[in-house]
């Protein structure tokens, strides 16, 4: 249940025009579209699937025919043409609206990002384009193992070359999509002894034989993204399906996954500015006492507390993809983006529960599925601990 309707008097909408950044036409047409669309589309039935876990198979085909399964592959190539600051915009008011769909965009956009800098022009014609423009449904970003998750080079899933080709074998754990996707990015080690630099990247499509989907896993939030195993036994793919040069494929994953970090912040964003407004609004209007409860000066600290949590981490969000829009590598910026929008995140869900009083714990209010949704950002895409060791590399070398 979400609480009443606004009160003319409460400002608790994304406070864009105040972030002292000023965005270009095209950055605001993205988060426009992205916005109407996540409000009139995808809202809706977040609820409903959050209870019943179902994949929301035919927003994806929406959003895919909108560009956002590419946001930043150019137009040419299929996508949507975005810049960082775009996609963060686009992410944020997706998530927003339902987290789960925000991850499903995450992680195909991961795959997208690799292709679209890494992928051979005939690549890019088969699988980049058609992907990017939404023909292929979600694609499946398949590093984590169940032995390698933040040492994602301790993987084991092995591509071993023969003839024209190579044969993988091993088992993928947590992909986002997993069981939707037409095509998988798969991370194997083709030459063990050589480290990290003996892991290469490969295009799986969904049919090829030997490709079965694992465990479906039951997870405390962001219920219809879709998480399972993949299964590799005797993937056969030519070497025309290696993305990238071989044994490059741990570098091609780090580069995207730090990138990709600003787009956990933004779904951290999302998830949060949501609780935010259901925490004004409900304290709004519940009396306790005789007064209304938004008026104890308890329930006043956690709302600025929450504001300033959510500034401090928009604002961060936008230096990261500003600076990754100036064409500069940015790792502290987009790990420490990753790193407090995710705890404030987490901080500010805290908060607006507790002004929900019992019936923030009650799934027929919306804060309860924020809660639950918001636990996750601490973890994926590089664990919060792994993001605290990027930012004191680059101060202590
Ligand atoms: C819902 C969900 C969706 C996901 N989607 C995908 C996906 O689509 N594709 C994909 O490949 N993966 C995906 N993942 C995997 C995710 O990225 C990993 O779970 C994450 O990287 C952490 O790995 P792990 O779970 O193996 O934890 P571990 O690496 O086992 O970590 C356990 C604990 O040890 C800590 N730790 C580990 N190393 C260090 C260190 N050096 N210093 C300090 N602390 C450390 C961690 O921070 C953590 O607290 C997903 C996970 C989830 C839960």
């Amino acid at each position: 249940m979400a609480t009443s309707p606004d009160d003319a008097s409460l400002r608790v909408e994304v406070p864009l025009d105040r972030l002292g950044f000023r965005f270009t036409e095209e950055q605001r047409l993205m988060r426009d579209a992205a916005s109407s669309f996540a409000r009139e589309r995808i809202a809706p039935g977040a609820a409903e699937r959050d209870r019943s876990g179902r994949f929301p198979l035919e927003l994806v085909r929406e959003l895919g025919g909108m560009g956002l399964l590419g946001m930043k592959v150019s137009v040419d190539d299929g996508g949507a043409g975005a810049d960082n600051t775009g996609y963060v915009l686009a992410m944020q008011a997706i998530a927003q609206a339902c987290a789960s769909v925000a991850v499903i965009l995450a992680s195909s956009n991961l795959v997208a990002c690799i292709l679209a800098d890494h992928a051979s022009p005939e690549q890019r014609e088969r699988w980049l384009s058609p992907f990017a423009r939404g023909e292929l449904g979600p694609a499946g970003f398949c590093l984590t193992e169940p032995d390698a998750g933040s040492d994602a080079s301790a993987l084991r899933t092995r591509a071993v070359a023969k003839g024209d080709g190579f044969v993988i074998d091993g088992s993928k754990q947590w992909i986002t999509s997993g069981a939707h996707a037409g095509i998988y990015l798969v991370f194997a080690k083709t030459d063990p002894e050589a480290g990290r630099d003996g892991i290469s990247a490969f295009v799986v499509e969904r049919d090829t034989p030997g490709l079965t989907i694992g465990k479906d896993e039951h997870k405390m939030g962001l219920r219809s993204s879709g998480t399972v195993q993949v299964h590799f036994e005797g993937v056969e793919v030519p070497r025309s399906q290696l993305v990238g040069s071989l044994g490059r494929g741990y570098a091609v994953a780090l580069g995207a996954l730090g990138a990709g970090r600003i787009g956990i912040a933004a779904q951290s964003l999302g998830i949060a500015e949501a609780a935010f407004a259901e925490g004004v609004r409900y304290a709004a209007q519940r009396r306790a006492f005789g007064q209304r409860v938004v008026d104890f000066q308890a329930s006043r600290f956690a709302i600025a507390d929450s504001r300033t949590d959510l500034d401090a981490a928009w604002l961060l969000t936008l230096r990261a993809a500003a600076l990754l829009d100036r064409g500069e590598r940015a790792p502290m910026e987009t790990s420490m983006a990753k790193l407090a929008a995710s705890e404030g995140c987490g901080r500010v869900v805290d908060r607006m529960l507790q002004l929900h009083g019992g019936n923030g714990y009650s799934q027929e209010y919306l804060v309860e599925r924020l809660y639950r949704d918001a636990r996750i950002t601490r973890i994926y895409e590089g664990t919060n601990e792994i993001q605290r060791l990027v930012v004191a590399r680059e101060i202590v070398r």
